[in-house]
């Protein structure tokens, strides 16, 4: 068999997680919360289970947690996305990404990648004969530079990828960011994938431009979210799409055939935890103080750092430590110091002008302290 996708290997959070049991390190490679779920919404899924929601679910997800997400989408962006037609669960932001790149994406269409970017875009594109294009972003700040995306656009373009707060640099695109990239595509065919699974999750009164707000973009635009970043159940893999009609009636395409619906019991607990919005609304307190627990734990160390403004992740510049490269050195410290981190390499952020390692902090106070503890003696 000749490989569809020669260059992609198992993914570097299989990886790092499974180093990192077998040499009973401090995981904070692989991004899951390492506390549990709110006991009410398990008791939801529970219940759902009883009540018997444990068939096929509809096709594009439960109509009643498809009308609460419209609610909440419609009073937090001040768009209206119609249930029936332009919202869609998913199996995870994950299936969300795949399918829309299934949907649209054929042999030679060009797709803008903001490199470094989460490792699912770029296989995606790949596996469907789409060719990646990808912008370098700099540190510290890792914001688009609008003259470099302007050059890169040809007549091949058909898509452009967003993450914004962005995994791993926990960059947030600002209102301005979002309009240059509005007027960039105005008059143009380029669609906009926007994945913005951390939405909840960002810091120090920052907000959060969900491509919804902008009609420019929101009329091209496949939106991905994740119920498992914000209810800390990345297990449960739910998660969801917004699209206009005639956008989704082709992500449905594909979606009824590569998942059909997504899990049953879960999407009934979810529709009616979310009638709550303290259930989301208190997260970015809730992670911003653990943000600031962990760097000033790291205050005095070797490593150094930009704060995080958003997801649970903290990138660390290791420059002064070693010039080991980061795949090296991430794997010394899970072997050697027992702490397991990811490499950006595999995010593909170019090496030569960084050596910075991604660290997550959804994890309990104590972990945090003992892995500061690890991080303070190298
Ligand atoms: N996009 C980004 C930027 C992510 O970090 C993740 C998960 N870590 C996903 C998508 C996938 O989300 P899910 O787990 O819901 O498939
Ligand atoms: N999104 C998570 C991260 O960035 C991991 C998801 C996964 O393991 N596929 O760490």
């Amino acid at each position: 068999l000749t490989s569809k996708l020669p260059n992609t290997k198992t993914t570097i959070f299989t990886v790092m997680s499974k180093l990192a049991q077998e040499h009973q390190a401090i995981n904070l490679s692989q991004g899951f919360p390492g506390f549990e779920v709110d006991p009410q919404l398990i008791e939801l899924v529970n219940q759902a289970m009883k009540k018997g929601y444990n068939q096929y679910a509809p096709m594009p997800g439960l109509p009643s947690l498809r009308e609460v997400l419209a609610e909440k989408v419609e009073r937090l962006y001040q768009k209206t996305y119609h249930p029936e037609s332009e919202i869609t669960i998913t199996a995870g932001a994950t299936q969300a990404i795949f399918t829309a790149i299934a949907a649209t994406i054929r042999p030679g269409d060009e797709v803008i990648v903001f490199k470094p970017a989460y490792d699912c875009y770029e296989p995606s594109i790949e596996v469907f004969g789409g060719k990646v294009v990808p912008i370098q972003l700099k540190a510290p700040e890792f914001l688009p530079d609008w003259d470099e995306i302007s050059a890169k656009i040809t007549s091949k373009t058909k898509m452009i990828i967003i993450n914004s707060p962005h995994n791993p640099s926990g960059t947030v695109w600002t209102k301005e960011d979002m309009v240059q990239l509005e007027k960039l595509l105005k008059n143009t065919d380029i669609l906009l994938l926007s994945d913005e699974v951390y939405e909840h999750i960002i810091f120090d009164g920052k907000k959060h431009h969900s491509a919804s707000r902008f009609a420019g973009l929101a009329e091209r635009a496949f939106i991905t979210a994740s119920f498992g970043k914000t209810f800390h159940a990345t297990g449960w893999k739910t998660g969801y799409c917004l699209a206009p009609a005639t956008l989704m009636k082709e992500f449905r395409k594909v979606h009824q055939f590569n998942v059909f619906c997504s899990n049953h019991p879960i999407q009934a607990a979810l529709a009616e935890y979310l009638l709550k919005p303290e259930h989301y609304e208190t997260l970015p307190n809730f992670y911003q103080q653990k943000r600031d627990l962990f760097l000033s734990l790291l205050n005095g160390s070797k490593f150094t750092f930009t704060p995080s403004s958003g997801t649970y992740f903290q990138l660390l510049d290791y420059s002064k430590i070693t010039d080991e490269d980061d795949v090296a050195f991430a794997e010394r410290l899970t072997t050697a110091h027992k702490i397991a981190s990811i490499p950006t390499s595999v995010f593909n952020l170019n090496q030569q002008d960084n050596k910075l390692l991604r660290f997550c902090f959804a994890k309990t106070d104590d972990t945090l302290k003992k892995a500061a503890e690890i991080l303070q003696a190298i």
